[in-house]
């Protein structure tokens, strides 16, 4: 059995990474958040011991211990730093509130950092900018109480030297990607005795679960039926998800689905990932049977208890570690994979390869057009290797709905292209007054429809564009709704400040006519569609919509008022490798690709084009913990 190693290198280059893998989810219109995976330029260096020198004629520092906070992504990260006269000794993070796995690898990192090189020009952990920054900021600040300069600080340069070595591994099985599908498949394939190497290029796992809403179907699973559930069926989800996704998903694949959901999320508890079961299962538009329900601590919780899982495994887990190019020997079969860190180049030869790299939403290239239009609010890492790998030349794999993603109806442009989604909010907010009306001010669709209905009438609207309509009471509601999301009441406040003079666009007003002047809408209709609502309210029967009685039990009350933007976004892609039950990869020539395999949100087509609530969690770990199944009986393990 192999021994446990984590090779987790920390060291200034380690840290400077050749893709700019921050989270976009991440708070912050500043473009840096919003930075594809092109190539980080290093800003330009002095060297460490010029700099040095400067600061010790300067007299560097007054020695003592400083204190000072900086707005992170989900409130203030406060440091100490201790300083002796010619250097910064000491920093520690003293309090935050970031978000665990993701924001807390930089609260583990850049301290340290920072010390070693005695800099503020080291580079922000990827998919954590926002939190490294914010220490970058405060510790800056320390250093100018302290008498320093953080100017001259932020130049002096933090490379090491790294020579680059070479290391040659093997394994039964290869995971590329450690979001959902592949920590789920590195969890499953150790409990059935396989030797796992696990390689994931950001310097954490997790992948879009840690940042998602954190919903899943549950299908099947004992906990839907102790939540009350009895009658659901496989057809019935089958049913459910082509309609959804216009028929095109692939009923092999949705059908294996449907039939393993259920006993993956119950064995999914035995491994430590936990579900709300107290909020109970959803009641959703586009579900038959309520068959939804949220881990406990969201997406983020689900992904730390499979870190947690994991790390009570043998695998070896190789993180800020990229795979490049998939391994093949005279027959075509695939036998390993090339990954490449900061310090050392890997040649990984294993008997099977599972491709479990996640969506290519944030590669252009990879995008057709329409897709290339909506906002983007996914991890900088979907940046569709697999995808690429597999394709190449000599592996030939197929792809299928390339050109399909799942698009919501409510996001706001907090960047160019980039969207950040007020759906936490909304989902409140149609609880009280709140309504959605067009460019002319009026209403166009029951808000509580489905997402596909939503967007679909969002889609032929001027613009492509509708406006959440709020009072006060609801609006006042809704902004503290959005913090998972990454939208502070700080950043609603700058919004307002626009007035819809940008985006994203928030315009507010004491009267509906002014509301309506500011967006351009004639007053009177806008006027008029209120008015209507409330007496739909009063009647409780929404005659146009038929929003359910449920949702219109206040009426649009007292000013201010308040528009605020809805645009499609999208995180996740549909389109992908093409594979068979087995999850084995197929190539154009329509043959299985020997000792290569898929999982997540990497394979085509299970969605069709669009995917309906909690199915692509639902599908990254039950195509995961099949795919080490699958793997686990063609090597004949147990
Ligand atoms: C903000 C947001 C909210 C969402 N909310 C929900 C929800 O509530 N319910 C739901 O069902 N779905 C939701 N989704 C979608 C769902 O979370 C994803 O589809 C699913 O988690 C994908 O899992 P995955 O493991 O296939 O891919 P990912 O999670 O993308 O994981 C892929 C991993 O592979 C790594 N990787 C990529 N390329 C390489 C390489 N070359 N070498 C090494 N490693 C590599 C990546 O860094 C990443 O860690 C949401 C997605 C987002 C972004």
């Amino acid at each position: 059995m192999r021994r446990k190693q984590f090779y987790n290198r920390i060291t200034a280059m380690g840290l400077i990474t050749t893709l700019a893998l921050t989270m976009t989810a991440c708070r912050g219109a500043a473009p840096a958040d919003s930075t594809t995976a092109a190539e980080t330029t290093a800003a330009e260096t002095t060297t460490a011991e010029a700099t040095t020198e400067a600061a010790e004629e300067e007299g560097a520092y007054k020695a003592g211990t400083y204190t000072a906070a900086a707005a992170g992504l989900k409130g203030d990260v406060t440091v100490e730093v201790t300083f002796t006269a010619d250097s910064i000794e000491k920093v520690e993070v003293t309090d935050h509130q970031e978000t665990p796995g993701i924001g807390t690898n930089a609260v583990e990192k850049i301290p340290g950092l920072i010390v070693d090189t005695q800099s503020l020009g080291v580079d922000t952990v990827a998919g954590a900018t926002i939190t490294s920054e914010a220490i970058l900021a405060a510790v800056a600040d320390c250093v100018t109480q302290a008498g320093g300069d953080a100017e001259a600080l932020k130049s002096v340069s933090a490379e090491t030297n790294t020579e680059k070595t070479e290391e040659s591994l093997s394994a039964d099985l290869v995971i590329l990607g450690g979001g959902a599908a592949g920590m789920t498949a590195c969890m499953r394939a150790q409990e059935l005795g396989l030797d796992v190497i696990l390689v994931e290029k950001m310097p954490f796992m997790g992948g879009a679960i840690s940042i998602s809403g954190g919903n899943q179907v549950v299908m099947g699973s004992e906990l839907q039926k102790n939540a009350g559930v009895t009658d659901d069926t496989v057809q019935s989800m089958v049913d459910d998800f082509m309609k959804n996704g216009a028929d095109l998903n692939v009923p092999e694949l949705l059908t294996l689905y449907a039939e393993n959901v259920g006993a993956t999320s119950d064995w999914l508890q035995a491994q430590g990932v936990t579900f709300d079961t107290e909020s109970g299962l959803h009641q959703l538009a586009e579900y038959s049977h309520d068959r939804e329900l949220a881990y406990t601590g969201s997406g983020a919780g689900a992904a730390e208890a499979m870190r947690q899982a994991i790390a009570a495994t043998d695998a070896t887990v190789l993180l800020e570690t990229r795979a490049t190019e998939l391994l093949t020997d005279d027959s075509g079969a695939v036998t390993g994979v090339l990954a490449s860190s900061d310090s050392v180049d890997y040649t990984i030869e294993a008997k099977a390869v599972l491709i479990a790299t996640g969506g290519y939403g944030n590669n252009k290239d990879l995008l057709n057009e329409e897709m290339r239009q909506a906002l983007y609010y996914g991890p900088v890492s979907s940046t569709g290797d697999g995808v690429v790998m597999a394709t190449a030349e000599g592996i030939d794999a197929a792809t299928r709905l390339m050109e399909y993603g799942k698009r919501y109806p409510n996001g706001i442009e907090v960047s160019e292209g980039i969207a950040k989604s007020t759906i936490g909010g909304n989902i409140t907010a149609w609880t009280m007054s709140a309504i959605l009306v067009n460019a002319e001010g009026k209403r166009v669709v029951n808000e509580k429809a489905s997402n596909r209905t939503i967007l679909e009438t969002e889609l032929v609207q001027e613009g492509q564009m509708l406006y959440l309509l709020m009072d006060e009471e609801t609006f006042s509601v809704w902004k503290t709704k959005l913090g998972g999301a990454g939208i502070s009441e700080e950043d609603i406040d700058s919004y307002l400040e626009l007035n819809g003079s940008a985006t994203p666009v928030f315009i507010h007003g004491d009267t509906l006519e002014e509301v309506a002047g500011t967006a351009g809408m004639d007053p009177e209709t806008l006027k008029a569609t209120v008015e209507t609502y409330n007496g739909y309210v009063q009647s409780g029967k929404d005659e146009e919509f038929d929003r359910g009685a449920d949702y219109m039990t206040m009426e649009i009350g007292d000013g201010p008022y308040y528009l605020v933007e809805q645009k499609p976004r999208f995180a996740t892609t549909m389109g992908g490798l093409v594979v068979n039950e087995q999850l084995e990869v197929q190539n154009t020539s329509d043959q299985t690709i020997s000792g290569l395999y898929a999982a997540g949100e990497v394979v085509g087509g299970v969605m069709g084009d669009d995917s309906p609530s909690g199915a692509n969690n639902g599908w990254a770990v039950t195509s995961g913990k099949l795919a080490a199944e699958q793997i686990a009986e063609a090597l004949g393990a147990e």
